[in-house]
């Protein structure tokens, strides 16, 4: 059971488009000469104006760079001003949505319902869904932080078609280690992957549930990398500041490499 380990670039609201065209120049050049393992992909998630200049060079350059994107409408067209669907990203070839990030839960007020409805819809377009989940730091000082992941992970994977797992990836991400320079311990990291995997394995079976990445994220740096990828469970991080400059996201990369020749 070899799952390729995904680092993944969450931009959040950060560089313009020419701002995004530098950076993943610079970052694909740095990638090209250090992304030399085949079990490792990489993935940036700019903002919605970046993702056409960013497409266009990443596939001019063959650059080794998966397009992402940070959110989607759960419907596919109609009277919603602002909103982007995922039909939309998938014909800008976008391969990974994240969805129900926690800012977008707690500012947006995205809930479990609306988490599930756009997973499924970013997997009906043919894309992944990166379904984020994690506790809050009330929630974790009253132990809740298992029951938490039960919930959210229960709720965004139920009625997913059959064959979802395939189009799937889990990212674990406790609300008080994102942006706070405080990450988890690599052991909470694994304990919360193996539960995660638990979860998905009650609601999708035990041979789906193998096959699904689970990513930590949360104040990933390039010295914690390591130790955040060495639990079995662990199949990749999401890292959001530490992807704002080429030469650092590439160290995360190189960590990664290290940990997946
Ligand atoms: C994130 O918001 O997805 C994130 C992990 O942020 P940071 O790496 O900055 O903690």
């Amino acid at each position: 059971m070899a799952r390729p380990a995904l680092i993944a670039g969450n931009w959040k609201m950060h560089k313009d488009h020419q701002e995004a065209l530098h950076l993943v120049r610079d970052l694909g050049l740095r990638l090209n000469a250090t992304l030399t393992s085949k079990r490792v992909e990489v993935a940036v998630h700019p903002p919605f104006t970046d993702l056409r200049t960013v497409q266009s060079i990443v596939e001019a350059d063959k650059l080794p760079i998966s397009l992402g994107a940070q959110h989607c409408s759960h419907l596919d067209k109609g009277a919603y001003t602002g909103e982007v669907s995922a039909t939309m990203l998938a014909k800008l070839q976008t391969r990974y949505v994240l969805v129900g990030h926690s800012e977008r839960r707690a500012l947006y007020a995205m809930d479990d319902s609306l988490v599930q409805q756009t997973a499924s819809a970013v997997i009906g377009a043919g894309m992944v869904a990166v379904v984020c989940v994690g506790e809050s730091t009330e929630e974790r000082s009253d132990g809740l932080t298992d029951e938490v992941l039960t919930r959210q992970v229960t709720a965004a994977v139920r009625g997913l078609p059959d064959n979802a797992a395939e189009d799937l990836v889990v990212a674990y991400e406790p609300v008080w280690a994102i942006g706070s320079g405080q990450a988890a311990t690599a052991e909470d990291a694994q304990g919360a992957a193996t539960h995660i995997r638990s979860v998905l394995a009650s609601v999708l079976g035990t041979a789906a549930a193998k096959t699904i990445r689970i990513l930590y994220g949360g104040s990933v740096q390039p010295a914690n990398t390591e130790e955040l990828l060495s639990g079995p469970d662990v199949d990749g991080v999401l890292v959001g500041g530490a992807s704002l400059d080429a030469a650092t996201f590439t160290e995360i990369v190189a960590a990664a490499v290290r940990c997946y020749p």
